[in-house]
């Protein structure tokens, strides 16, 4: 059986950055927290932690005192420096330069815009990282979408801001700005383009391995998808591969493969999320290629 591994899959540059910057951190040997875990891929953050990351929720962070938080690559709201300033915490700033990028437009947008009855709309999952960052920018006076029955939501007689979390699928971002369109004209309104201002916030590094995805897929008998059940852009990733290859599994790890899989098949290929380390992926190839 060949057993091919997708070169471009694996730490999208935003992950990338902030385990570099905390493998920095801990190189210098001091103690250093994590606002949540680094990253949503399990045997990363244990080996993380063996190097000394200590991974806390919001809840302990309200009590720490005098040392050193990490932000990971999703970012955090505002409240969260203020919180860290007033305690004494030193921040390691991880956020994703293209995350940070898209709450400053929020932020500039919603202060803009706030006075003449303009909403802000926000396209992504509740209680994601990154969404609650986002939020945040708008002191939480954004609106929250994630499927079309939230349309009811917006006044669709006035002005839409809408942004997308950036690890959203592009096909529904596209989607549920075209739902707010047909909603403006069903209220009369001629040119809904003037009223609906539609930002491009999906990440290439998500949105570019789509198309990638679905030609590695189609090539193999079997595909193995390796991520963390928690990573948000994992499971659409999966969804893209298993509807080209209904003979595409998910994983998080090698405990979790099956050898009757195999059965049959003369090729497999192993791909992963852009919170899968590229270590993990090439874990689960050489244990397939046992097979
Ligand atoms: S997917 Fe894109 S925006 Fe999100 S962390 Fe990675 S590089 Fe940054």
């Amino acid at each position: 059986m060949v057993v091919e591994i997708d070169e471009k899959s694996g730490f999208c540059f935003g992950v990338q950055n902030a385990v570099e910057i905390a493998e920095k951190a801990l190189l210098k040997g001091e103690k250093v927290f994590s606002l949540g875990p680094i990253v949503h891929n399990d045997r990363e953050v244990e080996r993380l932690s063996a190097l000394g990351l200590v991974s806390i929720d919001h809840d302990k962070f309200r009590k720490l005192r005098d040392c050193k938080v990490l932000i990971r690559a999703h970012g955090e709201p505002p409240e969260t420096y203020i919180e860290a300033e007033k305690n004494n915490i030193t921040i390691i700033e991880a956020t994703c330069p293209i995350v940070k990028k898209l709450q400053s437009r929020i932020k500039e947008t919603w202060e803009e815009i706030r006075a003449h009855q303009g909403q802000i709309v926000i396209f992504g999952k509740p209680g994601h990282a990154e969404v609650v960052g986002l939020m945040g920018q708008t002191l939480n006076e954004g609106i929250l979408v994630s499927n079309p029955e939230d349309l009811e939501k917006i006044d669709v007689t006035k002005p839409v801001w809408l942004f997308a979390q950036t690890t959203m699928s592009i096909r529904d971002y596209d989607n549920f700005a075209s739902l707010i369109r047909a909603g403006m004209k069903e209220k009369g309104i001629v040119d809904p383009e003037k009223l609906l201002h539609v930002s491009k916030t999906i990440c290439g590094q998500v949105s570019n391995r789509e198309p990638h995805l679905k030609a590695f897929a189609k090539k193999h008998d079997i595909v193995i998808f390796v991520s963390g059940r928690e990573s948000s852009n994992g499971k659409m990733l999966y969804s893209v591969c298993r509807n080209i290859n209904p003979e595409t599994y998910f994983v998080s790890s090698i405990d979790e493969i099956n050898r009757t899989w195999f059965e049959g098949k003369n090729s497999a290929g192993i791909c992963g999320a852009t919170s899968t380390p590229k270590w993990l992926i090439e874990k689960v190839r050489d244990f397939v290629a046992t097979i």
